[in-house]
């Protein structure tokens, strides 16, 4: 359900609005906005000849390859319910329910996640008596997390730092660095609690801490399913892949609405709004409105000349890398018995890989009968210099990882190389206050909006809610839940590999 709106809009008839990018965020941008004014001339202007930015599927031999996310969060309702408006909720489909969990390599050799351990909450005491993921120090150094003190300085801390002070330096390097630092493709040096796992940072200022915060998480959330009936699993993807979300919000919107091969280089303020240029065209375009979706590093350089402190800021914020290798085996040729979701690697461990996705086993229809389809995530913060690697040396290096892991034989079927430099924004200690200095300045531009997954998160559901409020501001509308939707995004965890 779209959020009630008072239509207490300024915005005259049929003004000009530009969405600049026509990624999920600026999709779902020009929808909310045709949505509530279907008399505005919505302009999405995309550099790319395609609609979905990092939204990309392919289908290729009878396996369905997701280049970029192939999942979303459920819990966080924005996705599911633009799903809903679009009528497409029916092509959702929802986790195996076999299967689930994840393998940790530890001294080279994989080790089932401990029950009951989800994210940075150790819930079931017996299980870490008896991983192999850590020694009897560091599962006794985990345990004293219960009577560990709460920090009394609040300000933001790294994840680093959080976990070694709460659980110890070994459950931080075998356990929550390649959890965590994996999902966020981050330093955990430097990534924010704040920004990005507030609701861990809170378990310890409440009192509780995580390993009582986690138990009690846990029973309330047993109790909300079993009472709901939770109609969806945790995580849910469209049946025909994550593009086939963007192309129906494309379908949404009148003809014509995207303009694509159109690369924005500058915005500055003109005497009827804004005046956009573009490369390659010797005159501007003027706009009442825009909405700037585009990432931290493109929207700084596109704001450098006209709002030069608000790019000074935005540009603070850093990206990072990553490459996606999706590769096809034929079962007989995978000797694990493959019962999980996948594979995830601390850097301790020397080896060129982030995480191992087993796409076949998470989905359906990703892989024919009797194959197997592995999205093995390369790069990050952390091993940059892995980006450079040439495809020959990517195949192959990922081609050993996958015998040594999971006993993979011979050469892949196919590789689909995904390259996504510079696309992963890094959430640094300090990050909310600096969104907040952004938002304060840009309260004083009328006309300018800006959303994305640089500021508060970067999941899918996030993006959708960040186009549907720079929509409602944008069109001056006050909705009844705006202010509460703003206020929950803050510090939401932002998971998603
Ligand atoms: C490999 C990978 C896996 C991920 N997995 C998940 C997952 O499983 N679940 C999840 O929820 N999230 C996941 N994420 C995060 C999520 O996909 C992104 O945060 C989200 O898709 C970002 O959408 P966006 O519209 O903000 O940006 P983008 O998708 O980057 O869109 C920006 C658009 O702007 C266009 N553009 C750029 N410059 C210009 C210009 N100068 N002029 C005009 N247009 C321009 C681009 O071409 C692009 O289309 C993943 C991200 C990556 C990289």
């Amino acid at each position: 359900m779209m959020p009630t709106v008072e239509t207490n809009s300024e915005l005259a008839p049929n003004s000009r609005v530009a969405v600049v990018g026509a990624g999920i965020t600026g999709l779902s941008a020009a929808y909310y906005l045709h949505r509530q004014r279907p008399d505005l001339q919505i302009t999405i202007l995309e550099v790319s000849s395609r609609a979905g930015g990092i939204l990309q599927t392919v289908q290729r031999d009878g396996f369905l390859i997701e280049r970029g996310p192939d999942m979303f969060v459920t819990r966080e309702s924005e996705a599911l319910a633009l799903c809903e408006e679009l009528g497409f909720a029916e092509q959702l489909i929802q986790t195996n329910p076999n299967n689930r969990g994840a393998y940790l390599v530890h001294r080279g050799k994989l080790h089932k996640m401990p029950a009951g351990w989800t994210m940075m909450t150790p819930t079931n005491l017996w299980a870490i008596a008896r991983t192999p993921l850590l020694s009897w120090k560091g599962k006794l150094r985990v345990l004293w997390e219960l009577f560990a003190r709460k920090r009394k300085d609040t300000s933001d801390e790294s994840l680093a730092s959080f976990t070694r002070r709460r659980l110890g330096y070994e459950a931080f390097d075998n356990i929550i660095q390649p959890l965590i630092g994996g999902i966020y493709t981050a330093d955990p040096e430097k990534l924010s609690m704040n920004a990005t796992l507030k609701s861990f940072a809170d378990m310890e200022r409440e009192g509780q801490g995580l390993i009582r915060g986690g138990i009690k998480l846990l029973k309330s959330r047993k109790g909300d399913s079993t009472s709901s009936g939770a109609r969806y699993s945790m995580f849910v993807t469209p049946k025909d892949g994550m593009q086939s979300l963007a192309d129906k919000i494309v379908d949404a919107l009148p003809d014509g609405t995207i303009e694509h091969g159109v690369k924005v280089s500058g915005i500055t303020e003109s005497d009827n709004g804004l005046e956009i240029t573009i490369d390659g065209e010797t005159t501007s375009r003027q706009f009442d409105k825009v909405v700037l979706t585009t990432s931290s590093q493109i929207t700084a350089k596109i704001l450098e000349a006209g709002f030069a402190e608000i790019s000074q800021r935005i540009g603070q914020i850093p990206l990072a890398g990553a490459s996606v290798l999706s590769m096809g085996y034929a079962r007989k040729d995978v000797e694990h018995p493959l019962d999980a979701f996948g594979v995830v690697c601390p850097i301790q461990e020397e080896r060129p890989l982030i995480a191992i996705s087993i796409s076949s086993e998470k989905f359906a229809g990703r892989a024919p009968e009797d194959h197997v389809l592995f999205r093995v995530f390369i790069g990050g913060a952390l091993q940059p210099e892995l980006l450079d690697l040439n495809d020959e040396e990517l195949i192959e290096s990922t081609r050993q990882q996958l015998k040594e892991l999971l006993g993979v034989q011979g050469d892949p079927l196919f590789t689909e190389i995904a390259r996504w430099t510079n696309s992963m924004p890094q959430y640094h200690v300090g990050h909310v206050e600096l969104v907040e200095e952004i938002e304060s300045l840009l309260e004083s531009v009328e006309n300018l909006e800006i959303a994305g997954n640089a500021y508060r998160g970067v999941g899918i559901p996030v993006c959708i809610r960040e186009g549907k409020l720079a929509a409602a501001r944008l069109i001056n509308a006050t909705t009844k839940d705006t202010q509460s939707i703003r206020n929950s995004a803050k510090g939401q965890s932002r998971l998603q590999t």
